[in-house]
């Protein structure tokens, strides 16, 4: 029941495939496992449609999409990881054109560029609407070229391995047989997405529930900037099914109750009537999201049996453009709202998208625990400071998915040797124990249920941590979870099955969701400035002077966070003011 890898990597997403192919392209005699707890193609990475960033035209510079990233993440980014980022991204791009990505072209040929909410010049690369899909099936037919990345599809990670300071595999468990299995690593690199599920609208799949940031955290490596959450301010009301921003790049209004389009009240731009770069509706996210409260606020929003929403408006694009350019879009409308939006409004609202935060990494990926590495949204470099633009993460995954393969690769041949000790033999089989007991703490019914735990964290986080939050709620909350985790210990597994149990990996993504929701509020609690995406109605203006940092938090040891700061890495661009409207 032991396996031995020279570099696992968990995560089967864009950024853990890019990974594992950076291993084997750097060291061909290395052994690679990708582990992914759902079939690699069903990753997140598959829903992304609006596309991904990286200069392409001679109009364009590395400088101005460095700019448009630093200001968009309201200064907190790393700029020495956003200008590596920028140069990095074009050629991973065009790489996966070799690999076979359908890029959509301009009529001429060259590479079809869209414009994307914050990015001031026109440098998204798209396929169609279906970007994440195309990008996700060129990186998996890819590394199927590579005999020696082996897969574990459907198998589930539930503990890293650490002895001495270094991690040194996993535990995992295949889910069609419920076999536990101790898979030992000379490196594990982290891809295991984010955790918009600690929210109760998302755009994210049910399987975002930050595994791997709860792993990393309770192995020893801290948590970066938790408290920035994305809203993205189109989701469809009920499902939280995103309308992606290209709906809005391509021509699409917002408009209130009153048919009236309000970002012009909010200092984002000018109403243009026809599709131009810098129309309001291409503001950042986080702006767009708190005009939505303002709206609310003003009683400017449409009530819906799902809460308040307003229109997103693309008739005037006209059936032909939206078939073209914006298909899944009509689709995912007419499946799921049964309306047609070539002639019809489409009901939005702000929905949790993205975490800005994540496992703190160096730009390899290094998270400062030897042998564990994180790439993708799981971790944070950071090159998203406060606010992500959008467009911007697809290629983060492949830039930095790439750079931690690499590192990984490295540090594996570096300490290949004798395989782990008796200790790791031993925390492998603890942790099999650790399994077995929960399933064997059969109850019927259980004193708690898993979903009234979930729910419960799941609005005390929307009502808490959502756009807006101030000292007093953020306070609450943590009482509140503190409580949800003693509650936690009176759920019991109401399933004994081997195959495909279900309810004991919901068991397991909750506790992992509990500690992530955890290093959210605490971190929100001690940032007392308003900043992107973390906006305090106690402290609303922004505070260089303390809080040009990144937020850190640790595990104790007796499971409790610690928040400290590290400060953030200026190379060109001093802070500024952020100006969308006005200019
Ligand atoms: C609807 C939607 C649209 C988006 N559109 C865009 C866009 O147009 N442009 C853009 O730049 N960004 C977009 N984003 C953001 C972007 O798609 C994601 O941030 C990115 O795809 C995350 O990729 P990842 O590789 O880090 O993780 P994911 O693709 O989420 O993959 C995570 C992997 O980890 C595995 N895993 C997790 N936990 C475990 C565990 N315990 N054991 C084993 N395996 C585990 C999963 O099986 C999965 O394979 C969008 C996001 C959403 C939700």
């Amino acid at each position: 029941m032991t396996a031995s890898h020279d570099v696992v990597v968990i995560g089967g997403g864009g950024a853990g495939l890019r990974a594992a192919i950076a291993v084997a392209e750097t060291d061909p005699r290395l052994s690679v496992a990708v582990i992914s707890k759902v079939y690699p193609m069903r990753s997140h990475t598959v829903s992304a449609e609006g596309g991904a960033a990286a200069v392409a035209g001679a109009d364009d510079s590395l400088d101005e999409h460095a700019y448009d990233t630093v200001s968009g993440g309201d200064w907190l980014c790393d700029q020495d990881a956003v200008e590596a980022f920028v140069r990095e991204a074009p050629r991973e791009l065009l790489r996966l054109e070799h690999w076979g990505c359908p890029w959509s072209r301009q009529p001429d040929g060259r590479i079809a560029v869209r414009a994307f909410g914050g990015m001031k010049k026109k440098r998204t690369w798209f396929a169609a609407d279906k970007t994440g899909f195309h990008m996700l099936h060129t990186l998996f037919q890819t590394a199927l070229s590579y005999r020696d990345i082996v897969r574990y599809d459907e198998w589930f990670v539930s503990t890293l391995l650490v002895d001495e300071g270094r991690v040194r595999g996993v535990v995992a468990i295949e889910l069609a047989t419920g076999r536990v299995e101790t898979i030992t690593a000379g490196a594990v690199v982290v891809c295991t997405g984010g955790c918009g599920r600690i929210y109760p609208f998302t755009t994210n799949a049910n399987i975002k529930t930050g595994d791997g940031m709860a792993l990393a955290y309770r192995a020893g490596a801290p948590l970066k900037d938790m408290e920035f959450v994305q809203y993205h301010p189109t989701g469809l009301p009920f499902t939280g099914i995103l309308i992606t921003e290209a709906a809005r790049a391509e021509g699409g209004w917002l408009l209130n109750k009153d048919g009236y389009r309000y970002l012009q009240d909010y200092d984002l731009g000018r109403p243009e009537p026809v599709p131009v770069l810098r129309s309001m509706e291409l503001g950042p996210r986080d702006r767009l999201s708190q005009a939505f409260v303002h709206e609310l606020d003003k009683g400017r929003t449409i009530p819906t049996p799902h809460g308040p929403v307003v229109h997103l408006d693309l008739r005037h694009l006209g059936a032909e453009l939206i078939d073209g350019k914006l298909p899944f879009v009509r689709e995912l409308c007419l499946k799921y709202q049964n309306i047609d939006p070539v002639g019809e409004l489409i009901p939005v609202r702000p929905v949790v998208h993205y975490m800005m935060g994540g496992i703190h990494t160096d730009m390899d990926g290094a998270t400062g625990l030897d042998g564990l590495y994180a790439a993708g949204e799981a971790a944070c470099v950071s090159i998203n400071g406060a606010n992500r633009l959008g467009s911007n993460s697809l290629p983060e995954l492949l830039v930095f998915g790439a750079r931690a393969g690499r590192a990984a690769a490295e540090y594996a041949a570096s300490v290949a040797g004798p395989g782990p000790g008796a200790a790791i033999l031993a925390q492998g089989r603890e942790e099999r124990r650790r399994l077995e007991l929960e399933l064997a703490r059969y109850a019927e019914p259980g004193p708690e249920r898993i979903a009234d735990i979930r729910i419960a964290m799941q609005n005390t986080m929307e009502r808490s941590a959502g756009i807006y939050r101030d000292g007093a709620s953020l306070a609450g909350a943590v009482q509140a979870l503190h409580r949800l985790r003693e509650r936690f210990a009176g759920v019991a597994v109401g399933d004994r099955s081997r195959t495909f149990n279900t309810d004991l990996i919901a068991l397991l993504e909750l506790s992992f969701m509990l500690d992530v929701a955890e290093t959210v509020v605490h971190s929100a609690l001690r940032r007392e400035e308003s900043r992107g995406a973390h906006q305090r109605t106690d402290f609303p203006g922004r505070d260089d002077r303390r809080y040009l940092a990144h937020s850190l938090v640790h595990r104790e040891p007796d499971g409790s966070p610690r928040v400290e700061y590290l400060p953030v890495t200026v190379t060109r661009w001093s802070p500024g003011e952020r100006v969308y409207g006005r200019q």
